[in-house]
This record gives structure tokens, C-alpha cells and sequence, in this order.
């Protein structure tokens, strides 16, 4: 189970608008909510994932914040240390966004969880992508306690089940004619109690920390890839795995080349006399230069392929192949005698236009008969 992407939860484009957010959580969350679906765990779990997503999108600190690094980037930020607040915040976003429809309501937990999954935002030059490279990231998170081993109970000591609700994490509560279940306040639905909590994690079994993680990019990889780090997100509380990391890479823009899957394209100058005479080209790769020859009388914008030189993607196939457009440029900063020359080659040329300069020939030929046969 992965953790997904709270645009992707509420189904809003990533620059919805407040009131857009809180009407997709509202419509959504009604739909999941626990007692409109009494013992439906994957109910309880989406309803779970959608208040959180809730918790971080109306929050416009919190929501640039995940824009920016994902969910590492939400996670223990709160304040609060534990949880990033978010189950102390839970009924105030409750209230707010529902009234009292449900009579407070609540969230429901068991005391063994799996921790959340992580996504690392990662960006790459062109070269590491397709040669692949090592990075170190540095992962904020939440670990394990070692001085309690997750338990959140002090060396020596261990947890209680809870005298309140008597393990169940859950009591009844009656509210006018209604009887609702509400979050016991005592274990905040454990159903375990620490009498005696561990100090350095005060009793939550986790401490943050930030972890540094190497990790091998392999070859190929482009934007929009994943990587999983199995078992490499935060901790699970009391003792419960762990969620995993996920590396979303992404790939900077380059001077020289623009990539389209496997393909590279690049553009190169070439003079006008290379291009009505033809000649040889340095052209770049990745592996270094190479030698494209020219032929003569290239037009502006034709393309060359250089096969083998593009990218070996990722899941394999064949290796792409690098395109080379060349553009002619226009002379600039010219001298008089410069110019003196091109005028005299203009008047060298003057007569055979039509041999010339096909192109413009035909286009002012074309022109002409269009003027003509509009009057
Ligand atoms: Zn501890
Ligand atoms: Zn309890």
C-alpha cells in the first residue's frame, strides 16, 4: 500500500482553489466516513488518508510545502513533533468542514500501523539520467526510538490496555436520541496506555530524524520515474513496519540537448557558406564530439540522425538516436568589404535567380499570380 498523492486522493488539478479542495474532501469524506460505513476498514482507511490529504491542502503553508518535497516534506513538520499534529488537528477539521452532521465524529486507530510511505523529490542532470549515477538524500522522517525500541514505554516498563474503553479504542457515547462511537479520550483509540512513557520519544515509539540514504539511480531513467525504496519511509508506530520511499525523478532542463524518450535533439548553427557549399560539422553527444559532414546546398532546419546516439531507456529496447538540426544563420556585424563582397555575389546571382534560389522564385511567382487574379 503506497501512500498517494493528495491531489490524486481528493481528485483536484494541482492548483485547485481553496473552495474547490474543501468541496472534493466534503463530497468524498461524507462517502467514506466510518459510520456510514460501520466496520468497512478500507473505508475507514480511505477516510483516513482523504482528512489527511484535507489537514495539508487547506493549509497554505502545509500545501507549499508538499508541493515542493511531497509528502517528506508534511510529515513531522507540525509542531506538535508527533504525527505533524494531524490527529490533534483532526477534529477541528472536522468541525469545520462538516458542522456537527455527525455529532463530532472522530478517527478510529489501531496501535499497531505501518508507517507512511515517503516521496523524495529528485532532480537529475541529462547526463546522470542516462548515465545513471549514486545520490545521497537526506530523508526527514520518523524512526524508531532506540532507547524504548518502538514501544513508547520507558525501559523495563510496557503498556497497559486501557481502563476506559477496555482495549477497544472506542466508546459509545449517547447524544440526544443518538448513540454515536467515539475515539476513546482516554487511549485516543489505542486501547493501550503507556503509565510510565519512554522520555527521549515521549512515548510515541518514534522519534524524527533526518536519515541519509544512498541511492543508486540506474541508466535511463526519466522524468515522471519512480523509484521504490522498500521499508525506507517513515516507521511504523509500535512496532508496525515501515512504509517505503519513493524517489520521483525528475530531469533538469539542458543547455544543449532536449530529450524526448530515448531520442535527444539538438540544434547547430551552421554559416551560409557551410551550407550552400557544404563542410564538416562538430557536432555534440553525450560522449563527447563528433564530425557530421554537410552536404551541400542544406537548407535551414534539415535534420540529421546520428543513430546509437541517443538514450538506452531505462526498461530496455533499443538505444535512441540523437537528431541534429542545423539552422543557417545570417551573417551579422558585417564591414564594408564584407558587404561589398555579398552585394557582388547578389549581382553574380541576379540572373539565374531561378536556378538560385528556387524557393524564392517560385514564392514570388506565386505571389504575383495571386495579386493578379484578384483584380
Ligand atoms: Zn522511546
Ligand atoms: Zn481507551
Amino acid at each position: 500500500m503506497s501512500k498517494q498523492d493528495y491531489y490524486e486522493l481528493l481528485d483536484v488539478p494541482r492548483d485547485a482553489s481553496e473552495r474547490d479542495i474543501k468541496k472534493a474532501y466534503r463530497r468524498l469524506a461524507m462517502k467514506y466516513h466510518p459510520d456510514r460505513n460501520p466496520d468497512n476498514k478500507e473505508a475507514e482507511e480511505k477516510f483516513k488518508e482523504l482528512s489527511e490529504a484535507y489537514e495539508v491542502l487547506s493549509d497554505a503553508q502545509k500545501r507549499a510545502a508538499y508541493d515542493q518535497f511531497g509528502h517528506a516534506g508534511v510529515n513531522g513538520q507540525g509542531g506538535g513533533g508527533f504525527h505533524g499534529g494531524f490527529e490533534g488537528n483532526f477534529s477541528d477539521i472536522f468541525g469545520d468542514v462538516f458542522g456537527d452532521i455527525f455529532g463530532g465524529g472522530g478517527s478510529r486507530r489501531s496501535s499497531v500501523q505501518r508507517g507512511s510511505d515517503l516521496r523524495y523529490n529528485l532532480d537529475l542532470t541529462l547526463e546522470e539520467a542516462v548515465r545513471g549515477c549514486e545520490k545521497s538524500l537526506r530523508v526527514p522522517t520518523l524512526v524508531a526510538c532506540e532507547t524504548c525500541d518502538g514501544s513508547g514505554a520507558k525501559p523495563g516498563t510496557s503498556a497497559r490496555t486501557c481502563g476506559t474503553c477496555g482495549g477497544a479504542g472506542q466508546v459509545r457515547m449517547q447524544q440526544g436520541f443518538f448513540s454515536v462511537q467515539q475515539t476513546c479520550p482516554t487511549c485516543h483509540g489505542s486501547g493501550k496506555v503507556i503509565p510510565d512513557p519512554c522520555t527521549d520519544c515521549r512515548g510515541h515509539g518514534r522519534v524524527e530524524k533526518v536519515k541519509t540514504l544512498q541511492v543508486k539511480i540506474p541508466a535511463g531513467v526519466d522524468t515522471g520515474d519512480r523509484i521504490r525504496l522498500a521499508g525506507e519511509g517513515e516507521a511504523g508506530s509500535f512496532g508496525g513496519p515501515a512504509g517505503d520511499l519513493y524517489v520521483q525523478v525528475n530531469v533538469k532542463e539542458h543547455p544543449i540537448f532536449q530529450r524526448d524518450g530515448k531520442h535527444l535533439y539538438c540544434e547547430v548553427p551552421i554559416s551560409f557558406v557551410d551550407a550552400a557549399l557544404g563542410g564538416e560539422l562538430d557536432v555534440p553527444t553525450l560522449d563527447g564530439r563528433v564530425k557530421l559532414k554537410v552536404p551541400s546546398e542544406t537548407q535551414t532546419g534539415k535534420l540529421f540522425r546520428l543513430r546509437g546516439k541517443g538514450v538506452l531507456p531505462v526498461r530496455g529496447g533499443g538505444v535512441g538516436d540523437l537528431m541534429v538540426k542545423v539552422i543557417v544563420e545570417t551573417p551579422v556585424n558585417l564591414n564594408s568589404r564584407q558587404k561589398e563582397l555579398l552585394r557582388e555575389f547578389q549581382d553574380a546571382t541576379e540572373e539565374g535567380q531561378h536556378k538560385h534560389s528556387p524557393k524564392r522564385h517560385g514564392f514570388f511567382d506565386s505571389v504575383k499570380k495571386f495579386f493578379e487574379d484578384m483584380t
